[in-house]
């Protein structure tokens, strides 16, 4: 192939800024803050699941205490109308008022009881809902922490973004300047090794930097200038220029 060693030079412009675009493209892939918000996204999920299931917990102690208060609210209202009837005068068999001391005794006794389980449902419950304030509070922290990991990979985007369109717009240009077959081989050694051209410099070719023998810098001397040369190593366009050394 042949083409004005002005075109070929532009071949390294060209190269240039599209590593300056691989770069930008490889740095919005790796920003540390996609990875840091995959993870918090794991941890908001995590606390959200935990969030439930504590609220859940709390939910079902407070059923519980509401129906332990009540059985004490039975059993005392049982108490009272016992004591009600003793205090009346109403019953007089000595039996009978054996019987029903006794049942006030023992209603007494219950009513103690549920209202010990009252105080330890509600101790669980008091804990129950600590558990929940202080996993919303993380949920929240970790939320808050996400939002401000989004807002910066989003500047970042921006900054990175408005390089690459600037980038692209000079490429474009540079592009335009060089003819469409040389365009063409360039493509598709860019497609094949990342870097399409590299310039040959005391040397060395610049993509591969592998020294050039003798033999080798003497045939490129006796090339003809628009000849388009291709590094024997890496299959690169080798681009020649005032520091190549020939
Ligand atoms: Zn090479």
């Amino acid at each position: 192939m042949k083409a004005a060693p002005e075109s070929q030079k532009r071949l390294l412009d060209l190269a240039e800024l599209d590593s300056v675009i691989d770069r930008l493209a490889h740095r919005r892939r790796t920003l540390p803050e996609l990875a840091e918000i995959d993870e918090l996204a794991k941890r908001l999920a995590r606390l959200a699941t935990q969030v439930i299931e504590a609220e859940t917990e709390a939910g079902d102690l407070a059923r519980e205490q509401t129906k332990a208060e009540s059985d004490v609210d039975t059993v005392r209202a049982r108490a009272e109308r016992d004591q009600k009837r003793l205090d009346s005068g109403a019953v007089t068999s000595p039996r009978d008022l054996a019987s029903l001391q006794s049942e006030i005794g023992s209603l007494q006794r219950r009513q103690g009881d549920l209202e010990e389980v009252v105080l330890e449902i509600m101790e669980r419950r008091e804990a129950a809902d600590t558990k929940v304030r202080d996993l919303v509070a993380q949920r929240d922290e970790v939320a808050s922490a996400r939002a401000a990991a989004e807002d910066r990979r989003d500047a970042a985007f921006a900054e990175i973004d408005k390089e690459a369109a600037d980038t692209q717009g000079r490429r474009t240009a540079v592009a335009a300047e060089i003819p469409a077959d040389l365009l063409a081989l360039y493509t598709k050694l860019k497609d094949q090794y990342a870097v399409g051209a590299a310039m040959l410099r005391h040397g060395r070719c610049q993509g591969c930097k592998v020294a050039l023998s003798i033999a080798e810098m003497n045939a490129i001397k006796a090339a003809p200038h628009d000849e388009v040369l291709r590094c024997e190593e890496c299959r690169r366009i080798l681009v020649r220029t005032a520091e190549s050394g020939l």
